[in-house]
């Protein structure tokens, strides 16, 4: 009988990383600087393993190669999706990721990149780096050489509940403050083309990737937002935010009982706010603020039942 792969995360020490996750989520983490947690993860680079159930103990990676039955006919080589949580206490580089042709030939034949991240919460006044302004690559490549960021990089304004597609070749960089539930393609490849100049504990400067991150950039920006579209039903609120060849990403807010049913598609999960609990034959899993998991192909009906906001994604 199919249970929900509920998730155990791996954590991620960053020099940008705070203690929000502890805070906000009641993740047992001793490190202060706690950047990121790959809460849905297949990557060789932090894979989640299973809590629960006959598969409990396995990591993602491993169930997604030994039991292709449970992620459905189109599966690709790779678990092709990545969720994370990060608390960006301080400012991230700012930073370029490649698309999959580049990434391919260049990076080992990882995916590339394109991500998009939903504000869970951030601090008054706060924003992001999104875009930039050259109009040609030598203009960029001029802007970057010269140190002159003020002119090179938009800042966007963010508040709580907004929602930002970032396709592969889109400069950004998440700013002090923020806290975000980031879907991305399963990769691990970020080209930084600033850091501020920081130091890290020993004294040392992050790695630059400025030759790569020119090469990948889109020129001139292009902005890939779409407005959400909303749907209302008994007991839940439905927001789409993004329907690409990458991803589908939704926010499903949950206010009572509400039954669904899904058999074609495995699905991604990510509480984000509040409890409730999962109903499927008769067991009930509870879910709590911080609870990722995954319903398998063939899942069939099952209802959510409480007060939460969560994250839902598909390939
Ligand atoms: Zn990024």
């Amino acid at each position: 009988m199919l249970q929900p792969l509920i998730l155990k995360p791996v954590f991620k020490e960053r020099i940008w990383g705070g203690t929000a996750l502890q805070k906000e989520f009641g993740y047992e983490i001793s490190s202060e600087l706690t950047g990121e947690c790959w809460a849905i993860s297949a990557h060789p680079n932090g894979p989640s393993v299973i809590e629960n159930g006959p598969y409990a103990g396995m990591t993602l990676d491993n169930l997604w190669s030994e039991h292709p039955e449970l992620f459905g006919s189109q599966k690709k080589e790779v678990f092709p999706l990545l969720t994370k949580i990060l608390d960006a206490n301080m400012d991230l580089s700012v930073q370029v990721h490649p698309d999959d042709a580049y990434a391919k030939v260049n990076e080992n034949g990882e995916l590339g990149k394109t991500e998009c991240w939903y504000i869970i919460d951030c601090k008054e006044e706060a924003d992001i780096i999104f875009g930039h302004n050259a109009q040609s690559k030598e203009e960029l490549i001029q802007h970057i050489n010269e140190g002159e960021w003020n002119d090179l990089l938009r800042r966007v304004k963010i508040k709580p509940g907004d929602f930002f597609n970032v396709p592969s070749g889109t400069i950004h960089a998440l700013c002090e403050g923020t806290l975000v539930l980031e879907t991305q393609q399963s990769s691990d490849t970020t080209y930084r083309v600033y850091d501020f100049d920081r130091r890290d504990a020993e004294g040392n400067l992050r790695d630059l990737h400025i030759e790569k991150a020119i090469e990948v950039t889109t020129v001139p920006h292009q902005n890939a937002m779409n407005s959400p579209r909303v749907e209302e039903f008994e007991n839940a609120m439905v927001t789409t935010f993004v329907e690409s060849e990458f991803f589908s990403v939704y926010k499903w807010d949950i206010h009572g009982k509400v039954s669904f049913s899904f058999d074609e598609q495995y699905l991604l999960f990510s509480v984000i706010k509040g409890q409730g609990s999962l109903i499927h034959n008769g067991e009930k899993y509870e879910l709590g603020k911080g609870t990722h998991f995954i319903i398998p192909v063939g899942f069939g009906e099952f209802e959510l039942d409480g007060e939460c906001e969560i994250i839902v994604s598909h390939t």
